[in-house]
């Protein structure tokens, strides 16, 4: 394709079934395409204050630190480790597959002490092995956990191991980039003390914003830092003078509003359909795909209890040939999803039903797709194609 850079981008509509971003409502698009606003003006300042009470409504919290960090999941990540971490302090992080490596990543780079504990790629974290490895190593200050691991679909027992860590006097950190709005999330009723997610999952919304929120255990501790906070954009006491309340709100950085439209149409809709609706709408997602896997003689990773339904790991089976079936599917049949990593590449596809993507037709259209595909009959949807 040759293209000059003067020619406006129009992007291929694709179906996103992968592990993120997830398909994008058309209200959500056009709720972005409004006109910009100063992040100042009043009627900015009352969004700001919406977003932040439909995020404490999907999290479960009354936390008073709920906002979202301009930037993706990772930069919520960061958000959550560097404002607890100081150097030195001691942190127990899970490892079972790509987020749960990359939180060690940060930690380890803000200077903490981490002590990993691993588990098999495709199986839980196991809330036992947390409560022996607190009995282990004294004083270790956090425990760190990914809710939903995308890399592999699997979800974690979060009430277990929060309340492990709170009998051993730890303030836990959990990812829930993918499992907010996706799977249950009661932050309150765990005791979950710092939280980061994605705005490009389950809440269907463009990637580029973090909700976060760090309920009043992690608070304290933020205010009783001996160092500062790493880093000054992440750092929650200033930002919080930005998100905060009814008080004047004073510049910290420049909000990316249009961003902030699309995440409030995607939580208003969330909130529209009802929270326990969406969750149940992604449950009858998982349940017709793994029934056409069947069908077709494909086999999810996950043992069933820790199956995540918003992130589908279905093996590859070895008639099969990974790359060019993934290629076809993007390039002939418009929908993407996503390879494996690390020591489960070339083993297994991940399928998302994220967001807008957990919906029937969507689940038909890729079931349908993929026999196609399976049943060697794509080289005739190639030349219809082109
Ligand atoms: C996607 C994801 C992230 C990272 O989010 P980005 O928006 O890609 O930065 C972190 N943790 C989990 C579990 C994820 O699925």
């Amino acid at each position: 394709m040759n293209r000059s850079y003067l020619e406006s981008f129009l992007p291929p509509t694709r179906l996103l079934l992968g592990p993120g971003p997830s398909p994008v409502a058309p209200e959500v698009l056009t709720a972005m395409a409004g006109p910009t606003i100063g992040h100042l003006d009043p009627s900015f300042i009352g969004l700001m204050a919406e977003v932040k009470t439909m995020l404490q409504m999907a999290f479960a919290t009354t936390n008073e630190v709920t906002f979202a960090v301009a930037g993706p999941g990772s930069l919520g990540m960061d958000a959550c480790v560097l404002n607890l971490i100081e150097p030195g302090d001691k942190i127990l992080i899970a490892r079972n597959g790509v987020f749960g490596t990359r939180m060690c990543e940060v930690a380890s780079r803000g200077g903490a002490h981490v002590i990993p504990l691993d588990f098999t790629w495709g199986t839980p974290v196991d809330p036992q092995a947390i409560d022996d490895a607190l009995k282990a190593h004294k004083d270790v200050k956090f425990v760190g956990f990914v809710h939903a691991e995308t890399s592999t679909g699997v979800q974690s027992d979060a009430a277990a191991i929060a309340a492990i860590a709170q009998k051993h006097g730890a303030l836990t950190i959990m990812d829930a980039v993918t499992s907010l709005a996706g799977i249950p999330i009661k932050l309150d009723e765990w005791g979950i003390d710092a939280v980061y997610s994605g705005s490009q999952k389950c809440l269907s919304c463009p990637p580029g914003l973090s909700p976060v929120s760090f309920g009043p255990r992690a608070v304290e501790h933020v205010k009783n830092r001996k160092t500062r906070v790493l880093s000054w954009f992440l750092d929650i006491t200033q930002v919080m003078a930005y998100w905060g309340g009814d008080k004047a709100r004073a510049y910290h950085h420049t909000a990316p509003v249009n961003s902030l439209y699309a995440l409030h149409e995607s939580l208003r809709r969330l909130h529209t359909e009802g929270l326990e609706a969406s969750l149940a709408r992604h449950k009858a997602a998982h349940l017709q795909l793994l029934d056409g896997l069947t069908k077709l003689g494909l086999e999810l990773l996950v043992e069933e209890p820790y199956r995540l339904p918003q992130l589908n790991a279905i093996k590859i089976p070895a008639t099969i040939n990974d790359a060019p079936l993934r290629s076809a599917l993007l390039n002939d049949f418009n929908i993407e999803i996503g390879a494996g990593l690390g020591p489960l590449a070339g083993k297994i596809w991940r399928v998302g039903l994220m967001g807008e993507g957990a919906r029937p037709e969507h689940v038909s259209r890729l079931l349908q797709s993929l026999e196609t595909l399976m049943r060697g009959q794509w080289t005739e949807a190639l030349s219809l194609a082109s």
